[in-house]
């Protein structure tokens, strides 16, 4: 299977993004952090996105119905695709393991099965492999920007021995660090004064404002759980500074993926 019979078959199985990274790219990760770790015999690594319904969000926006963005999470689909592709790889002779994205949290919970193994459980870092396979950048709002759906997908991940035809490392820029994720934050939890940084496959530094997590956890303004976070790490699309983020990005142009109505009616004027 090439590259772009793989990418063909990812897309008619429901992918809307797929990028492809040598395993080399992930050499600056520690082995609680490397694809290695899990399936050794690992050359590349698959990125699928999956879009998160724009329309999700409008019951979180409007404030009027919170639950419509857990409608609009594609998890079950992904996890489908995800594995009917893994079928399709391991049809061809390839081993081909399905990654899903895990909590931070999750790491160091287990017992080292030997001294040459990290601690269970390795978790990947599912951003960084995006940007490494080509699909977008790590955002001042610490998530990850695509330059069709901005903030507004789902990652999964396939670690196949099979070696393909990579893609670049993703070069453009989508935020233009307007700060209105932090402006939005009620919580002031965003930081724009205070940047963190790390290392990206490029040698480049993805940076972010730095996140009170722990403000984002007890947070009223549309955090959800994803399925497969394991409940630990709030997912802030919904929140105030997840939808700041699309409204910003979609009334300046920036998303090549548009709409027909805005997603944020723009504010009434004095005197309207
Ligand atoms: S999730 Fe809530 S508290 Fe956290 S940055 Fe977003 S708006 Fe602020
Ligand atoms: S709201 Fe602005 S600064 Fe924040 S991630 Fe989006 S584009 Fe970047």
């Amino acid at each position: 299977m090439t590259s772009e019979q793989l990418k063909q078959t990812a897309k008619d199985l429901g992918a809307d993004l797929v990028g492809i990274a040598p395993v080399e790219r992930f050499d600056l990760f520690a082995p609680e952090a490397h694809p290695r770790s899990v399936q050794p015999h690992t050359r590349s690594v698959i990125v699928l996105g999956f879009a998160i319904a724009r329309g999700a969000l409008q019951g979180v926006e409007q404030g009027t119905a919170g639950y419509t963005l857990g409608s609009g999470i594609p998890s079950a689909h992904s996890i489908e695709s995800t594995y009917q592709l893994c079928r399709r790889i391991e049809n061809e002779g390839w081993e081909a393991t399905p990654m899903f994205r895990q909590s931070g949290e999750m790491r160091g919970q287990g017992v080292r099965v030997s001294p040459d193994k990290p601690e269970p459980n390795v978790v990947l870092e599912f951003d960084f492999a995006a940007h490494a396979a080509g699909l977008g950048e790590i955002g001042r709002g610490k998530w990850l920007l695509t330059p069709e759906f901005g903030p507004r997908q789902m990652l999964t991940m396939i670690l196949t021995d099979a070696e393909l035809e990579a893609d670049e490392p993703f070069a453009g820029h989508i935020c233009d660090d307007c700060g209105a994720c932090a402006a939005a934050c009620p919580a002031g939890a965003l930081d724009t004064q205070n940047l963190h940084y790390a290392e990206l496959c490029n040698g480049e530094d993805a940076c972010w404002y730095s996140l009170h997590i722990e403000s984002c956890r007890i947070c009223k303004t549309g955090i959800s759980s994803l399925p497969y976070f394991g409940g630990s790490e709030p997912f802030r699309l919904g929140a105030a500074c997840g939808r700041a983020c699309v409204a910003h990005l979609e009334d300046n142009g920036m998303l090549t993926r548009k709409f027909a109505s805005p997603f944020r009616e723009a504010p009434a004027q004095e005197g309207e």
